[in-house]
């Protein structure tokens, strides 16, 4: 008997309600769980989605569902979480998003999940510890959307720079903290393999450009768009899709998640955004890239940035 894909989103707020459209857009899943203490919003959700299914090349069924479906759940996408008020970081919503989390995950961990989870629930980083500790999963299955929106942001701004070229075809990471303390070892971005330290040796234009302002700008990018429509929500989805397709089919992707480390660049218990192998394992193995020594003081300095606000809840 053929086992179907299925994954719960829980939160069906505007990340949680994105992220269940790209699915069922790109058809990644079988059946498709919406979860929100709202159950009546969730209901929602699952009917509207649903209406779409008869235009997709593939069915997806979308359904509402609890706590206790999610035994042979895959997946386990948590949106749910306080979205940031004007004026507030992201840090600021951890107290709320921690407490939310444990009424989540409890119930999930009961229903016997053995699964994967992926969360984007900010702090990310934070969220993601805490929900691995929680669960008492494995690192390996339990993953946080970390620095891959904002690797996203960043390839954006270089293609600016670069006569447009496809962002796929850039090679660079935003890493550490999902938030102001982020870096980028610039070392190891490329095009076409191509270092693009050396390209600037060989470009008065690209010489010119400002790497610490690009920095500040991914790291900014998300409140640009706040700024503009009051939150953001289409890029995360698209990068929760994406990590739970390179799950599903293999593919053993790189993407900057955020992974537990414990020895990778010399540092211990703490989830930071570095490019990670995903693959039907989940976080199957933390990449360890070459870095020089600014750059790995900037990555470790974002590091204590989220083991200070680690200490917030406990830890
Ligand atoms: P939202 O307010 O639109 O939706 C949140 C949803 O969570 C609501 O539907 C609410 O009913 C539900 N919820 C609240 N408490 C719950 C609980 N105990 N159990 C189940 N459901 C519960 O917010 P949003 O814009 O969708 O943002 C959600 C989270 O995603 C926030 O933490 C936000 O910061 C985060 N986010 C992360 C990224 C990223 O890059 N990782 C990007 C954007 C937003």
């Amino acid at each position: 008997m053929l086992k179907s894909r299925k994954i719960a989103v829980v939160g069906t707020g505007l990340v949680g309600s994105s992220c269940a459209f790209a699915m069922v857009n790109q058809c990644i899943c079988d059946e498709l769980l919406l979860i929100d203490i709202n159950e009546e919003k969730a209901k929602g959700e699952a009917w509207d989605l649903t209406h779409g299914v008869p235009f997709m090349s593939q069915r997806t069924k979308v359904r509402t569902a609890t706590y206790a479906d999610c035994t042979d759940v895959d997946v386990v996408v948590i949106t749910a979480g306080p979205a940031p008020k004007a004026g507030q970081t992201r840090l600021d919503t951890l107290g709320v998003s921690a407490k939310i989390c444990d009424s989540i995950v409890t119930p999930i961990m009961e229903s016997g999940f053995n699964g994967i989870f992926v969360i984007a629930s900010n702090p990310v980083d934070i969220i993601t510890y805490h929900v691995w500790k929680l669960s008492g999963l494995p690192k390996n299955q339990v993953i946080g959307t970390g620095t891959t929106i904002d690797s996203s942001r960043l390839k954006n701004f270089l293609s600016e720079h670069l006569d447009g070229i496809d962002t796929r075809s850039i090679h660079a990471y935003a890493m550490g903290e999902h938030g102001d303390s982020q870096m980028c070892p610039w070392s190891n971005v490329s095009v076409a393999g191509k270092s693009f330290l050396k390209m600037r040796e060989e470009n008065e234009e690209l010489a010119k450009i400002d790497l610490d302002e690009i920095v500040e700008k991914t790291a900014r990018a998300g409140w640009e768009v706040y700024n503009r429509k009051g939150t953001t929500y289409y890029g995360i989805a698209s990068c929760v899709t994406g990590i739970i397709k390179s799950i599903f089919h293999d593919e053993k992707k790189i993407l900057p998640v955020s992974s537990l480390l414990e020895g990778e660049y010399g540092e211990n218990n703490v989830y930071t955004g570095v490019p990670t192998v995903i693959g039907k394992n989940g976080a199957e193995r933390v990449v360890e890239i070459d870095m020089t020594e600014e750059e790995m003081d900037k990555f470790k300095k974002s590091n204590n940035v989220l083991r200070e606000y680690m200490s917030h809840i406990g830890y």
